[in-house]
This record gives structure tokens, C-alpha cells and sequence, in this order.
């Protein structure tokens, strides 16, 4: 929607449209509105200018024909998925998943007769055996939650084409700056614009796009009926914040490979995960899926275990425990104890979710000023 007109003058930046209903002149223009023949709104739960506004910038960077902006990332996921499947449906995911995700498959969409299986995605051929099981959706991260875990994309799309399965991935850690998963095959691309994408933490929003314009009209309707649609004010803030999208991203990835090389060296440190590094399990993947670089994510684990990190969190104020990701500044993160909190102690030892392990969400600041601080932390 293009901004209002003042005069001759157009603003620069898009207006904020902060109303949560229209005015509409008549019933016959009501019609026309419901059924697109003519542009409007109605109520900014179904649709709003801003969500407008920022879906269609959010298509173009996903190489998408649409997007649809959600309440939050769980939100844009939950709409995705539930204009997929019906109850007796059986979802298949990557055993390597933010762990609200996994709540979400194994606990709510469960309740509704919708079956879920894990299996490691990682591995191609895994999936591919498991998806020789009926499956409506395969759903994947990218780059996963907490341990940068990586998909083969392209493949895993060719196997689900074949086996006539929908592939929603879900690109929050690795952004469209650095892949773009419709390009690649993927049905669905979903993603928390919380974290790296709205990038000041300051916004909770999510956004799905797709190829397919059969998919959006079921996607709209369960976004508001179900009510998961967003604010105006976050669409607004996220899109000022993607402008600088492609610069945050690439300073804060080439923090996060320098930020890894030096904490490999650090007393304490018994372990660093980071998929540029070659002693990641995907370093080969990497290599081919993120020619970009390899994010601005990365964990590190202390040989001091719960312990270690408490005291690593005293002391590194500069670097603060806050349980999100994305924003300029350098934050840490604790797997454990929240984003993986409500998976099984079982669960969390398989994925090496251990009680030591730090995620660190590594910004854009001068990297002397993040080693400053980290040091403190690890003294
Ligand atoms: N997907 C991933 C990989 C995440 O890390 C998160 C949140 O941390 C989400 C989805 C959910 O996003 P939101 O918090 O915006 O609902």
C-alpha cells in the first residue's frame, strides 16, 4: 500500500497505521473489500497496512510470491502448520529443534490427533526413510536451536517432493541474508522476526512466506481466526529494523567466527560450537549451504558446568543473560534452563545440552570490546 499523499509530498518513511478498525463508507464497499476487488481494510486482525508493508518487503528478501506477518515466531509456525494438516495427519521433524517447537508437535497439535516422529535430519537418509511413512509436513530448522545443526535444504526438498510431503523450514538463526529456503524447495519459510530479522529486541513478531498463492487464503484465515495476527507498531519498528539487516548480519557473523577462534583458546572453555568451525559435525554442509558465512550464532560450554556459568553471568554483565537472540548487542543465553527448559533431561543430554553450555547471540560491536567482556566472565 503506498503512503498517503500530503499535498504533493509523500513521507519518506511509511506511516504507522495505529488503528485496530476502518472506516468503510457502505455495505457495497464492504463487499468489494471482502471479496478484492478493491484495496482496504477492515480489522487490523485479519489484515493492517503495516503487516501490508512489511510482508511484501519480507517476500521480496525470501525470494517469496507472498508473506503473511504473525503475532510472534511460534505464532507464524502455528499457522503454518495448522493450515496444513487435520486431525489423523502425522508430522515429521528434525530431532533438532527449538524446544517450544517441540512443544508444539508433541504437545498441542498431539492433543488435536495430529501424531509427530523426530528423527535426525541431519543425516538425509533418515529423513528420507522416515518420510517413506505417509507425512503431511516435514518440519526443519535451518540452522537449529541451540547447536547450529544444518539441513541439506535442496536434498531434503527433493525428498519430500517426491513423497508429496510440504517442507516448512525454519530459518530464524541463518536469515534470508545468508540462505534462502524457498529458492532451495521449501513449501514454507518461517521465521521468529523477534530475533536477528526485527534485530534491536524490541519487537515480538513471526512471518511465513511461500510460492504457492493456493496456500495464503487457509494461512489468513487460521491467523485470525485463531488469533495469532500482529501489532502495528512491531511491523512498523521491523521494518526500519530490516534495512540494516544485511549489515548487521554480516558484521555480526564475522564477530561470531573470530569470537569462536578466540574462545577455543580460553581457559575453562571445554568445547565451542560454531558450524564454520571444522570441528562442527555439519563444518562440510556449512561449507556449500552458507557461502554468505555462518551467522551470528554460536555456544560455548564451561568445564565448571551450572556452576561456572552462574559465575560467567556475575561477571559478564556486558554481555547480559538475556534468553533471546539478534539484537546489535552481544547476549548470552542459557539452553537449559530456557529455550530446551521443558524438553527431558533424556532429550536435552542426547542433543548435548549440558549444564555448562552458554549460547551466545554475538552483535556487532567492536569484537576487542565483546573479547573485553567475555574475559571477564572467564576469569
Ligand atoms: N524458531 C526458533 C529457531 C527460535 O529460536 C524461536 C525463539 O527463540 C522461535 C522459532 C519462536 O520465535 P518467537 O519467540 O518470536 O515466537
Amino acid at each position: 500500500m503506498p503512503a498517503p499523499r500530503l499535498g504533493s509530498t509523500v513521507p519518506l518513511v511509511p506511516p504507522l497505521y495505529q488503528s485496530s478498525v476502518y472506516t468503510i463508507p457502505d455495505l457495497d464497499a464492504l463487499d468489494r473489500i471482502y471479496s478484492n476487488e478493491e484495496p482496504g481494510f477492515i480489522y487490523a486482525r485479519d489484515a493492517h497496512p503495516n503487516a501490508h508493508a512489511l510482508a511484501a518487503t519480507l517476500g521480496q528478501l525470501e525470494a517469496a510470491s507472498w508473506g503473511l506477518v504473525c503475532a510472534s515466531g511460534m505464532a507464524a509456525l502455528t499457522a503454518s502448520l495448522l493450515s496444513l494438516v487435520r486431525s489423523g495427519d502425522r508430522i515429521l521433524a528434525s530431532n533438532w529443534l527449538y524446544g517450544r517447537s517441540n512443544q508444539l508437535l508433541k504437545q498441542e497439535l498431539n492433543r488435536f490427533g495430529v501424531q509427530s516422529a523426530f528423527v535426525n535430519c541431519s543425516e538425509l537418509e533418515q529423513g528420507r526413510t522416515a518420510l517413506q511413512t505417509p507425512t503431511r509436513v516435514l518440519l526443519v530448522e535451518t540452522m537449529s536451536n541451540p547447536l547450529c545443526r544444518l539441513v541439506d535444504i535442496d536434498a531434503i526438498a527433493r525428498v519430500c517432493e517426491h513423497f508429496d510431503t510440504y517442507l516448512i523450514v525454519d530459518n530464524t538463526f541463518a536469515t534470508p541474508v545468508l540462505v534462502k529456503p524457498l529458492e532451495l524447495g521449501a513449501d514454507l519459510v518461517v521465521e521468529s522476526l523477534t530475533k536477528m530479522m526485527g534485530g534491536h529486541g524490541d519487537v515480538t513478531l513471526g512471518v511465513t512466506c511461500g510460492m504457492d498463492p493456493d496456500l495464503l487464503p487457509q494461512l489468513t484465515q487460521v491467523m485470525s481466526i485463531w488469533g495469532l495476527a500482529s501489532n502495528p507498531f512491531d511491523c512498523w519498528l521491523t521494518q526500519r529494523g530490516l534495512c540494516t539487516l544485511e549489515l548487521r548480519m554480516k558484521a555480526a557473523s564475522t564477530n561470531a567466527a573470530a569470537l569462536a577462534e578466540w574462545l577455543a583458546g580460553q581457559p575453562g572453555v571445554s568445547r565451542v560450537v560454531y558450524p564454520g568451525r571444522a570441528d562442527h559435525p555439519d563444518y562440510e554442509l556449512a561449507g556449500r549451504l552458507l557461502p554468505r558465512g555462518f551467522g551470528n550464532m554460536l555456544c560455548f560450554e564451561l568445564a565448571g558446568g551450572r556452576d561456572g556459568v552462574n559465575a560467567f553471568m556475575r561477571r559478564a554483565t556486558g554481555v547480559p543473560f538475556s534468553p533471546s537472540l539478534g539484537a546489535t548487542q552481544t547476549t548470552c543465553s542459557y539452553p537449559a534452563g530456557t529455550s530446551h527448559r521443558y524438553d527431558s533431561p533424556a532429550e536435552r543430554k542426547r542433543q548435548t545440552i549440558t549444564d555448562g553450555l552458554i549460547r551466545l547471540s554475538v552483535g556487532v560491536e567492536d569484537l576487542a570490546a565483546i573479547q573485553a567482556e567475555m574475559s571477564k566472565g572467564l576469569s
